[in-house]
């Protein structure tokens, strides 16, 4: 008897909801377990508070006395909540956060203890990095690692423990994490940005990187999850047949949100509020079982902690609501998958959006600057862009058929794009009087602030330009922001670095107004990128055909995106932006390879697994069956049997067919895996999952899929889409 299936198909209809209050207002709630700086006003002295806001503007240097007070407040506001331990918390390369608990408690001799927590413990702990992916940096160099306090994103509590944001770098200071490259970059974006800025106002000291990410996800019933082994190690299905019903009737988005699964949102929010994370939107997603969680937009490298964070919360959330959270990108076949929309912009510290239309013309300028500078970029490192995203579960979307393509272009709108094609037209060097009136009133004067075209989005881009933000929708949901956001802000500033130098050098050697050389430089960029602008059909084939023509990439595999982050190009970009050392770029590349590798490998064993140990002996046990009942024709009707079994015999035999397609398939896999373990160059091993193991699981799935459709319901073992997907 399959019993687990059953058991948990029970269990999850006789399903008690949790009951759910919500008694405080949600602006009360916000925030109360976060060192903010509302916090900290309270329970720091004036020297220390001016001492972390300081850091946390103008990236100064918390010294030491400063650290200790800043750690004995924090052990006492703590304390205060019932906290008990305290713990650095990181973002490794394995994509899920880290930490470390320790006790606040220690002996003093005497048979006494006491609550400690200093300035030492808060700045650096040193875990052992051992066993988190390094690339090969912890060979060359030190098997040590250090974790170091990031003041910028305040501390905050979780059930019982004090949570520390920090870094995660090498002894020899080679970072080993997410935070500490996007650090470096927002660092960057900033310094190039205020530079470009003070062309229109001097007043500018500091450009922030906005991000605002949409969480997709999948809820399923905790116990039915774990009766498919595929959900519980790979976290998608990798055999299943689809449901009759699906999302064909595209009755679930933004329809009435499930009892459960709402319950769920209202547990999960109020956790939200207590973390500080600005939860603001919820609703049904495509797919059924489907959702998404949007906040509201933060600082970047914040908004990139408070994703990791809620993914983890969401993780524990679930459970108390008998759920499983699916991240993974295309958890079920022939439905939606799951994406994480990146919407970013830049703002000054003079509260001004640099990819919001202004009112004035100079406002204007200002604006269509940063807006081409960011094609510009994304024109010039599509490829890196696309690097950016790859990971095994991402691919299933990427230039799969699903939601965007591989291709990376960027959707402008219709109302910018013409106002593109008349500044393509602007004169070279100096401009008439006449022009320059023209150009103010007539084309930069007339971007309204709301651009219209931008609300009816074009959902098949990558890369769209959306009113005040771009939104880089080819981000998974499985991902940390920290890796897409490093690399976008990157290319803009050293996109913004380049300009610079241009404009300059047009008004030092050629005589040029400021205004003269800005039109002039803007020309040549649309100019030059305009093969990267598309407004049509991203899926189409036609697309596929005109986007080769124009030269732009389209890597459908992961090993094949990510070559870019190797490339000459991306080494030196790095570099020279002081984002990454070339030792970094290559251990993360490395690492990469790697996870694409191991993922591969995990869902082929499970694949295999499934296939000959659950689905074949139970497609013998029904075939059993029918021979059995062939077999009783037989004797009762003798002659005449042939005619009355014929159906049962047709089964018999299109049983064994599939069963031989499961066991071959199987075996050319597990062989295919053999011949590629043994190679110990990754690119290789990498392409040979990609292009020779990968393919099998399709041919696989189709044998157990049909078995799925042949064998008797009462005896089939894994629980089903219909069963999975309708939680109520
Ligand atoms: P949708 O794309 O689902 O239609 P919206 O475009 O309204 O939704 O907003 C999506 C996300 O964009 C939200 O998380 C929001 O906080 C974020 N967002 C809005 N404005 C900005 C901005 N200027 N910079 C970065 N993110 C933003
Ligand atoms: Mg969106």
């Amino acid at each position: 008897m399959s019993i687990l299936r059953f058991h948990a198909i029970k269990e999850s209809l006789a399903y008690k909801y949790v009951k759910i209050e919500e008694k405080e207002r949600r602006s009360d709630l916000f925030g109360k377990n976060v060192f903010n700086e509302n916090t900290m006003r309270q329970y720091l002295t004036k020297d220390a508070f001016m001492g972390v806001i300081n850091a946390i503007q103008h990236g100064k240097k918390i010294d030491r006395n400063i650290a200790d007070q800043v750690a004995s407040s924090m052990k006492d506001w703590a304390l205060s909540k019932g906290v008990t331990h305290y713990t650095h918390w990181f973002q490794p390369l394995t994509g899920i956060t880290a930490e470390k608990h320790d006790a606040f408690f220690e002996t003093v001799g005497n048979g006494m203890a006491i609550e400690k927590f200093g300035g030492d413990q808060l700045v650096q702990q040193e875990p052992d990095a051992s066993s988190f992916p390094s690339g090969g940096i912890r060979n060359t160099f030190e098997a040590r690692g250090y974790t170091a306090w990031d003041p910028t994103s305040p501390a905050f509590i979780y059930e019982t423990t004090l949570c520390i944001p920090t870094i995660f770098v090498a002894y020899t200071g080679e970072a080993l994490d997410y935070k500490t490259p996007l650090l470096r970059a927002l660092n960057a974006v900033d310094n190039a940005a205020t530079e470009v800025c003070k062309y229109f106002d001097k007043n500018v000291k500091k450009v922030t990187s906005s991000l605002g990410w949409e969480q997709e996800y999948f809820l399923i019933d905790k116990l039915l999850a774990a009766s498919r082994p595929d959900i519980m190690l790979t976290g998608r299905t990798l055999l299943g047949h689809s449901s009759a019903k699906g999302q064909q009737l595209d009755d679930h988005y933004f329809g009435a949100i499930p009892r459960r699964a709402l319950n769920f949102m209202r547990d999960l929010e109020t956790e939200c509020m207590l973390l500080g994370i600005p939860a603001k939107t919820r609703h049904n997603e495509v797919a059924p079982n489907q959702f998404e969680l949007a906040p509201i937009y933060e600082e970047a490298n914040l908004a990139v902690d408070h994703n990791s964070l809620l993914m983890d919360v969401m993780g524990r959330v679930a459970s108390r609501h008998n759920f499983k959270v699916l991240f993974h990108e295309k958890p079920f076949v022939n439905m939606n998958g799951s994406g994480k929309h990146n919407n970013w912009s830049l703002s000054t510290d003079t509260g001004v959006n640099l990819l919001g239309p202004g009112k004035t013309p100079m406002s204007n300028l200002q604006f269509l600057t940063f807006f081409i500078n960011t094609i510009k970029a994304v024109h010039e490192h599509e490829e890196l862009l696309r690097a950016a995203i790859a990971t095994a579960s991402n691919e299933h979307r990427l230039g799969a058929g699903e939601a965007p393509p591989a291709i990376i272009s960027v959707f402008i709108g219709k109302q910018l794009t013409k106002v593109l094609e008349e500044l393509e037209g602007v004169t070279k060097g100096k401009l008439s009087p006449q022009e320059k009136t023209d150009l103010k009133l007539n084309v930069v004067g007339k971007i309204p602030d709301v651009l219209l075209d931008n609300t009816d989005r074009n959902r098949t881009s990558p890369f769209a330009f959306t009113g005040n933000k771009f939104e880089f929708r080819a981000v998974g949901s499985t991902a940390n922001c920290g890796n897409p956001m490093t690399i976008l802000n990157t290319i803009v500033a050293k996109q913004l670095k380049d300009f610079k130098v241009e404009v300059d050098t047009l008004i030092e050697n050629k005589g040029l107004k400021k205004d003269e050389a800005i039109f002039n430089v803007i020309r040549e960029y649309i100019k030059s990128c305009r093969n990267i602008l598309f407004e049509g059909n991203g899926y189409g084939e036609a697309w596929e055909k005109e986007a080769k023509k124009r030269g732009l990439s389209n890597h459908k595999t992961t090993p094949e995106a990510l070559k870019a982050k190797m490339s000459k190009k991306t080494i030196d970009l790095f570099e020279e932006m002081n984002v990454m050392s070339r030792i970094e770029t290559q251990a993360r590349y490395d690492i990469e390879l790697e996870s694409y590798i191991k993922h591969i490998q995990i869902e082929s064993r499970v694949l295999g697994d499934i296939a000959r140990n659950h689905v074949v002996p139970t497609a013998v046990k029904y075939q059993n069956i029918l021979i059995e009942n062939v077999k009783g024709l037989k004797e009762i009707f003798e002659a005449d049997y042939k005619a009355l079994a014929k159906e049962q015999i047709s089964l018999i035999k299109a049983i064994s067919k599939h069963i031989e397609g499961i066991n071959t398939n199987v075996t050319k896999m597990t062989n295919e895996r053999k011949k590629l373990n043994t190679l110990a160059d990754n690119e290789k091993k990498a392409h040979g999952y990609c292009n020779d193991v990968k393919p099998i699981f399709n041919d696989i799935r189709y044998h157990c899929d049909k078995l799925e459709l042949l064998v008797d319901d009462e005896i089939w073992p894994l629980t089903k889409y219909r069963e999975l997907l309708f939680t109520r």
